[in-house]
């Protein structure tokens, strides 16, 4: 009778362990607007995620959010795992630098970075914006609050001098609302950081005419002189009806970013799924048709690497 109490418990014993293996546990990745880039970033590493939920156990969800800041400050709070960034937030994120002063993310940790993000103004064609300069006295779609498009416009605005009063209007419509306030004629011109091509502006020039603005001269080449993360940027002629020529504008990179208090293993899984299967995961969006995995792990990377992701370039032989 003894003998078989413990055959049960040990038969008890080993079950547990196998039901152990792949304890659900639930991720979110933190986006943008739903017409952006990095709503496909997340749908996408999610897809590759849940596709070896029975072997992990992880289930990931991606859900729009308001951008760059809205995602930092989330996983500085631990309400989402991870998210996608601009590489100047995640900048001044961990540095505790500019919007950041005074409320440092110090657990911030780089997972890596993703595609190109020029800082790209779109005009209609009617309103004789011609320059970023051209853009006092119009009516400017500045983003929404908590968007990195908006953080990196407040930048930009600082090294110009200028303030709000230099717009006759300057209005936070979320990027899923502004191509159709551009083709309404609600305003004259929108501001976006964003991978291209994207839905965004490709929805403002399919409903009215209009044309990228180059966003150039010596306040801009300080930026770009002063900050690591800036660099010049060009967003090539012939991506988008009525503008044929390269637009000449300065940019930032999209980056992958989580905190120090989440898991080595979750990041690992999830740094696992989209470079065990590259290929797919560069086919989910035309802005992920040139990433390299060498410079993913590299460029526009500021807070230290998660050593999840670090365990995985190492198992790669990339580090
Ligand atoms: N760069 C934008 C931001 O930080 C988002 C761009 C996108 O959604 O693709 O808010």
């Amino acid at each position: 009778m003894k003998l078989l109490r413990s055959l049960v418990a040990a038969g008890t014993v080993s079950l547990m362990a196998t039901a152990t293996v792949a304890q659900e546990r639930f991720i979110t990745i933190g986006t943008g607007g739903q017409t952006g880039v990095y709503f496909v970033v997340g749908q996408s590493i999610c897809r590759l995620v849940n596709r070896g939920s029975a072997d992990h156990g992880l289930k990931c969800t991606a859900p729009s959010t308001g951008g760059s800041i809205a995602n930092i400050n989330a996983i500085a709070a631990g309400d989402m795992d991870m998210g996608v960034a601009q590489s100047d937030w995640q900048y001044h994120a961990y540095n505790g630098s500019s919007q950041f002063e005074g409320n440092k993310f110090e657990k911030a940790r780089a997972v890596f970075s993703v595609h190109g993000e020029p800082f790209t103004v779109i005009a209609r064609a009617d309103a004789g914006i011609s320059s970023f300069e051209d853009l006092k006295g119009k009516r400017v779609n500045i983003g929404n609050p908590g968007s990195g498009q908006r953080a990196t416009m407040e930048v930009v605005m600082n090294a110009l001098g200028w303030s709000l009063d230099e717009f006759a209007l300057a209005s936070e419509l979320k990027p899923a609302e502004q191509a159709a306030a551009l083709g309404d004629n609600k305003v004259d011109a929108i501001i976006y950081t964003v991978g291209h091509p994207n839905g965004s502006i490709q929805e403002a020039v399919s409903t009215v005419d209009a044309v990228l603005v180059p966003v150039e001269g010596d306040a801009i080449d300080g930026l770009i002189e002063a900050n690591p993360f800036y660099a010049g940027a060009t967003v090539p002629g012939g991506m988008y009806k009525g503008s044929d020529a390269d637009t000449r504008t300065f940019g930032v990179k999209a980056t992958f970013v989580t905190s120090a208090d989440v898991p080595d293993d979750v990041v690992y899984e999830v740094v696992k799924a989209v470079f065990d299967n590259f290929d797919r995961f560069k086919r989910l969006h035309p802005a992920f048709e040139n990433l390299k995995e060498e410079e993913m792990i590299a460029d526009g990377l500021s807070a230290p690497l998660h050593p999840g992701a670090e365990k995985y370039y190492k198992e790669r032989g990339w580090m």
